[in-house]
């Protein structure tokens, strides 16, 4: 199989799993508990979060929160921060493309009394941050733009938009999930207040992630219960999951710097042969700030979900939008966002790549891809 759908999710890598193995087996302390195999639980979750710290340039491990996965971090980060704010303003600013689990936590707020501003991106699916500061009100109490779109893989001003926020004195947060691991992020140097993040997305398992939560910043709880990650996310550990994430990220980091490069190299290629190939190919998503293992793409008169199938016969795995509505009908949110036609939207497919990924793997796709679309022209 060629495995291409690495933002959908990533196999564990067999460091992760090794690491994982002796809180499955033989130190299945709880962390809560106060004899030695309880502290040694504790002390695994310990040195995890001080993995996941010095990943986001964080100032103090405390500032980092073990949750179930992506979704509970960002539902937190925005049902927290503005019941906790409820009485200063009732007024979000996200944008139109953000993840599902952005923007169902604004629309469920929306219910309850919440205004929300979706903001538009431009052609390539960037956000402005000139637009961030135009839908500021005195009653915004947060901002909450993705570090990377999970579909397009473009890349947001986090910077400047952190900056303004700061400024302004609203709540910044940002959904990580696509970006962590993958590209150098700094919740200091960005400005950023909560950040989100998702380990089966860098090679931990899946049901495990992390919210950062910047010292003194205060949000409301979002599970209740018992008095884990200092009374706030009840529940107890996942604690080999989060021994797998706390290795993973710092393998990551490790090897982020050639990653990059090489991954870069590949999805250049792809798409170079992919346009000389296939006359009409278009890049979904910005030119250069953009993840460097996405090539997301419509190809003319050919549709994403006929495609896929054939591409599957194959023996190739790639998506035509997001995990969470691939195998669905619906045009892509992100794309009709950037101002693509249902028809283009409908045409999109996403190739993204990992560490094991290989040009070979590459040319093989181009050529199932050009298979695919000669057929189309007949
Ligand atoms: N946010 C983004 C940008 C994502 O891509 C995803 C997963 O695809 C999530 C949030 C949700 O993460 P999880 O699958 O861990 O719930």
């Amino acid at each position: 199989m060629i495995y291409l759908d690495h933002a959908a999710t990533t196999r564990i890598r067999d460091e992760v799993f090794d690491a994982m193995l002796p809180y499955l087996k033989e130190e299945y302390g709880n962390p809560s508990s106060v004899y030695a195999l309880g502290r040694s639980a504790h002390k695994a979750l310990d040195r995890a979060r001080e993995q996941v710290r010095a990943a986001l340039g964080a100032r103090a491990a405390r500032e980092i929160f073990f949750t179930g996965c992506g979704t509970e971090s960002d539902n937190w980060a925005i049902r927290g921060a503005a019941l906790e704010n409820a009485q200063k303003g009732r007024h979000i600013i996200t944008t139109k493309v953000e993840h599902h689990a952005v923007l169902d936590s604004c629309k469920y707020l929306e219910k309850l009394g919440w205004e929300v501003t979706y903001l538009d991106v431009d052609s390539s699916g960037r956000v402005n941050a000139g637009d961030v500061a135009g839908a500021i009100r005195p009653d915004t109490v947060l901002i909450s733009v993705m570090f990377a779109n999970n579909e397009v893989g473009t890349i947001n001003p986090i910077r400047e938009i952190g900056e303004l926020a700061r400024e302004k004195g609203i709540l910044f947060h940002v959904d990580a999930v696509q970006a962590v691991g993958h590209v150098p992020i700094d919740v200091e140097n960005m400005g950023i207040d909560m950040l989100s993040l998702s380990g089966h997305k860098f090679y931990a398992p899946k049901g495990v992630g992390a919210l950062y939560i910047r010292n003194g910043v205060t949000i409301e709880k979002f599970l209740q219960g018992g008095a884990q990650e200092r009374r706030r996310r009840a529940g107890t550990e996942n604690v080999a999951s989060i021994v797998g994430m706390g290795e993973a990220i710092t393998l990551a980091m490790q090897e982020m710097p050639e990653e990059m490069r090489r991954l870069g190299k590949l999805s250049a290629h792809m798409l170079s042969r992919l346009q000389k190939e296939i006359p009409g190919t278009r890049l979904n998503g910005h030119a250069e700030e953009r993840l460097p293992g996405n090539v997301n793409i419509s190809l003319p008169s050919v549709r994403s979900e006929a495609a896929l199938f054939h591409l599957d016969l194959e023996g190739i795995a790639c998506s035509s939008g997001s995990a969470c509505t691939s195998g669905s009908v619906e045009a892509s949110h992100v794309l009709l966002a950037m101002g693509r036609s249902e028809r283009e939207a409908r045409s999109a497919l996403r190739f993204t790549m990992g560490r094991e990924t290989t040009r070979e793997e590459i040319d093989r796709t181009v050529d199932v891809l050009k298979i695919i679309a000669e057929q189309k022209e007949k």
